[in-house]
């Protein structure tokens, strides 16, 4: 086998993810964190089916039901009726997968788990501090540039993961264009300690669509167990962080949402920017992209890290059978040529669709979405047939066909 280490730039969910599902399989990794620390802001929670199923081959799934929160439900709200549209409940999955539902764990917490695990095996090293800035490759090996307080090092190994995020230097440096486009709008997520169940009960994840100003409203455990609620909206163009983050806005963005007595505790305020991005190619020979690096989506129906798994667990496998000589490299084309077009069947495609269905202007078009939705959950087999695709299971199956 080869002695020298796998590399990965970023250690972020994906790239730890991967380093774990690579080391369990006896190889050596080295992972590169630009940060000092795992990044703990507010991104995704909800964690799918297929993915749970995955986490479980890692030895992570009772960490993560545990740390996280378990729920079945999600509903869509006509936000300006305030009527109840539909609610699909994973449950009716319960003779597809062992995980009929979604957990609400947070990114940090899978990450840190990762690194939990990754320290009982001595020939992997996670490196904060450690940004990767420059790449070169040959027939047999890649070499990185690695900028850290003390210098900038060299270092050699037998592969290279870009999961250095949406702005991945590892994907700049090979010249791969990331292909899709930016919205305009940026998504802002308020997280407050008040309990919105006691508004919203029975449902920990709902989508609340509106022709103005949609919301969604999810609950995470937080950090301490005891809940947080997080409240996500788009903004308007005009709008700058300094107004949206000002406390007043805030306290009135809610109280729009979700009126109360009193004013809300808000312990964050994140804004990001939403794009639909796939990378032109997911390799490069003997360097790969993985998770937001190769593909970037809009954040509602919570797909983007889930897929980033996915690929961590496949590109891991096909790498794995490759160093141990079980498969001929070309067996690493299955990679690209695999994870692209799911990413944009299943990933781009929905959250696309997700987003239009949320904010659509057309009193038309709104009326006929929420029919739609509405058949689709009252009839069972077009219930399970919309949750085999939106908690990814459809797409792992499908990737596990190539294989049967
Ligand atoms: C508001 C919001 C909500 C979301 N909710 C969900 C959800 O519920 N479910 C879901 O599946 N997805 C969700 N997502 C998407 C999810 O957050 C991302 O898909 C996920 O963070 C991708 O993980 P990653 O490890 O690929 O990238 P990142 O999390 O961006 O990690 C990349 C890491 O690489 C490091 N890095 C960058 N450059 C370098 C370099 N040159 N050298 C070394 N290190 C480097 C960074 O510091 C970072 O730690 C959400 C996103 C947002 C914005």
């Amino acid at each position: 086998m080869d002695a020298r280490p796998i590399l990965i730039a970023g250690g972020g969910p994906v790239g730890l993810i991967t380093a774990l599902a690579l080391t369990r399989q006896g190889l050596g990794v080295h992972v590169f964190e630009a940060e000092r620390r795992i990044n703990d802001s507010p991104r995704a929670a909800t964690t799918h089916a297929a993915t749970l199923e995955m986490l479980d081959d890692l030895g992570l799934i009772d960490e993560v039901i545990r740390r996280g929160l378990v729920e079945p439900r999600f509903r869509t709200w006509d936000r300006s009726t305030g009527k109840l549209v539909a609610e699909f409940d994973f449950g009716i999955l319960k003779n597809d997968t062992r995980y009929p539902f979604a957990v609400q764990c947070e990114q940090h917490k899978l990450a840190g788990m990762a690194i939990e695990r990754l320290r009982a095996f001595p020939q992997t090293t996670v490196e904060f501090s450690a940004r990767v800035t420059a790449l070169s490759q040959s027939c047999d090996g890649v070499e990185i540039e690695v900028a850290t307080a003390s210098g900038t090092r060299a270092v050699k190994g037998s592969y290279l993961i870009g999961a250095d995020g949406g702005r991945s230097t590892v994907r700049k440096s090979l010249g791969i264009d990331f292909e899709g486009y930016t919205h305009p709008e940026r998504f802002l997520i308020i997280t407050t300690t008040f309990d919105i169940s006691s508004k919203f009960p029975g449902c920990t994840r709902n989508y609340l669509s509106d022709p103005e100003d949609w919301c969604a409203l999810f609950k995470v455990s937080g950090d301490d167990g005891k809940g947080l609620w997080r409240v996500l909206s788009s903004t308007r163009l005009e709008q700058t962080e300094a107004e949206l983050f000002d406390s007043e806005a805030v306290e009135s963005r809610l109280q729009k949402f979700i009126p109360k007595a009193g004013p809300y505790k808000v312990v964050h305020r994140n804004l990001y920017n939403v794009h639909q991005r796939v990378a032109a190619s997911f390799r490069q020979g003997r360097v790969f992209l993985a998770g937001d690096a190769a593909h970037v989506n809009n954040p509602l129906g919570g797909l983007g890290l889930n897929f980033g798994i996915h690929d961590a667990v496949e590109l891991s496998g096909l790498l794995g059978r490759v160093i141990r000589g079980e498969a001929a490299g070309d067996i690493l084309d299955l990679y690209d040529r695999q994870r692209r077009p799911l990413n944009i069947e299943f990933v781009q495609q929905q959250t696309i669709a997700n987003k239009k269905r949320m904010e659509e202007k057309d009193p038309a078009a709104r009326a006929k979405n929420f029919e739609q939705l509405a058949t689709i959950a009252a009839d069972p087999a077009a219930h399970r047939a919309y949750l085999l695709r939106s908690s990814l299971l459809d797409s792992a199956r499908k990737r596990a066909a190539v294989f049967a």
